[in-house]
């Protein structure tokens, strides 16, 4: 679509920063997800005053505007599909400061998780929230989808480790919430309203993120089970009995056979399943409760539990956890990478039923959880261009998030709702609780700019 304002965002960002031609509107389409939008233009920005004068002429026009940090989302949250402006964030990527003293680190939103590790390890510090996405999604991103990670189970998710943002409102006033102090008493934490918003309250351009110090050791281990279930159990078990390890991730068999295949780590490709655990803190002590989930796993049905013997080993545990998703996208032209959250003892039943909608549809599922935490990662894969395939994965999503719901679950642990899951919004959220959502959304952004028509979708539209 011809785009009448070409001229007002070149005054903004300069003409080198405005990009509208077609191989570049495809580049900027899609996220890591299977929605495809239209964006009219993308802009590269690279400072407050830039992001504050394009929010205001957004506002006047009332244009559609989505920001977008790397485009690693997998909820559609960065697709244009109403066209509009796409706002890259990716050029405001400093590292503010590291201050060991307060424990913080200041970040602009477009560095990357990774970038802020990097940063932080010489200090002995550590940003805890690590998504799998660490090396590309940028800070920005986390914030607005909340993200988690593997070490989410022992230390939480990136809501509790930004304590504080300066944003930028539609109506180009800039805000400080929060700061280098966590949030005391004085004010409502508007903070807590900023996680997981998906880009729809406002834009951060400055985030405070709560450093901790580095774990002095860890124990990692493998633990080997016949079947999907009986590794569901053991983690129910493990926490059941008052451990709280660093880590709980879990592989089905799909996955360890399709990582073993591309990296050959000496995975064990007849397991039905594998959990990864790790425990974590001063190294005194640690044996001990590694020996005591030994046990537990054991005692639940495991084949094996292999302890790593040294540095090597763990890394190569941990690469194939990291990898587990670059393998499983080899074997399909596409992979849809599902996000739901059950109670971690309905793990089970919830694994039992992916695998007969599996078999029911003759799609392959392979399993991935952040199991510590009920949040089970189910890869589906396809191809798209198989219009029938199509119809079986869409029949996949419906089954599962019901599913998800119906064991007291929730339609996301950590990918947010964005564009891909507001069809099933209502089956989560009351029409009571969405009413109250909308009216923060629109106290923030009375023409619905940014992100129009996701995440709080209007029940009139
Ligand atoms: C292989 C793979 C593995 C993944 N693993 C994990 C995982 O372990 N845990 C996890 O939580 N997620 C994971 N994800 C999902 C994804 O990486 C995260 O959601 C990540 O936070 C997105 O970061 P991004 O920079 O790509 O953000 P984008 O996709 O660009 O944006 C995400 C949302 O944030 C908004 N946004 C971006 N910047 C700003 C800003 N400055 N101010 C306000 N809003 C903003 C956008 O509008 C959008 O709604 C994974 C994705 C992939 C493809």
């Amino acid at each position: 679509m011809a785009v009448d304002y070409l001229n007002d965002l070149i005054s903004i960002v300069g003409k080198e920063n405005v990009l509208t031609s077609e191989i570049s509107l495809d580049t900027y389409k899609y996220d890591a997800g299977l929605i495809y939008g239209n964006p009219d233009v993308v802009v590269f920005v690279e400072n407050e005053e830039q992001i504050a004068s394009l929010l205001k002429f957004a506002n006047s026009r009332k244009i559609p505007l989505v920001p977008r940090g790397n485009g690693m989302g997998l909820s559609g949250g960065t697709v244009a599909q109403l066209g509009g402006i796409v706002m890259v964030m990716t050029r405001l990527n400093k590292i503010l400061e590291v201050d060991p003293e307060n424990r913080v680190a200041v970040v602009q939103p477009g560095v990357t998780n990774m970038e802020v590790q990097k940063a932080v390890a010489p200090y002995g510090l550590v940003y805890m929230p690590d998504p799998a996405s660490q090396k590309v999604s940028t800070m920005g991103g986390n914030l607005g989808e909340n993200a988690g990670g593997m070490r989410g189970i022992k230390y939480g998710v990136t809501k509790d480790h930004i304590i504080g943002a300066e944003v930028i409102l539609t109506n180009g006033e800039t805000v400080q919430i929060g700061g280098k102090l966590e949030p005391i008493a004085q004010e409502l934490n508007l903070n807590l309203l900023l996680q997981q918003s998906e880009g729809t309250l406002c834009v951060a351009t400055k985030i405070y993120l709560k450093l901790s110090p580095a774990p002095k050791a860890q124990r990692t281990m493998l633990s080997i089970y016949k079947t999907l279930e009986d590794a569901g159990k053991a983690v129910s078990a493990i926490i059941a009995k008052g451990i709280i390890p660093c880590t709980l991730e879990l592989m089905d068999n799909k996955v360890i056979n399709a990582v073993e295949e591309w990296l050959h780590i000496g995975l064990p490709v007849h397991a039905g399943a594998v959990l990864l655990i790790e425990v974590d803190g001063w190294d005194v002590g640690l044996d001990r409760q590694a020996q005591q989930i030994v046990d537990i796993c054991k005692e639940v049905g495991a084949l094996e539990v292999k302890l790593a013997r040294n540095e090597k080993e763990r890394a190569d545990l941990w690469v194939a956890r990291r990898m587990s998703i670059g393998a499983m996208g080899r074997m399909r032209p596409n992979y849809d990478m599902e996000d739901a959250t059950v109670p971690r003892n309905k793990l089970p039943e919830i694994f039992k039923y992916v695998t007969s909608l599996s078999e029911e549809t003759n799609i392959p599922i392979g399993m991935l959880a952040h199991a510590g935490d009920g949040n089970l990662h189910p890869l589906v894969l396809f191809d798209e261009r198989d219009e029938d395939e199509m119809r079986r994965v869409q029949y996949i999503r419906d089954k599962l998030f019901r599913k998800a719901i119906e064991l007291g679950g929730t339609l996301s642990g950590e990918h947010g709702v964005g564009l891909g899951k507001l069809e099933f919004l209502n089956l989560a959220i009351s029409k009571e609780y969405l009413k109250y959502m909308r009216a923060e959304r629109l106290a923030f952004d009375p023409n619905e700019i940014l992100n129009r028509g996701k995440t709080v979708p209007d029940p009139a539209a």
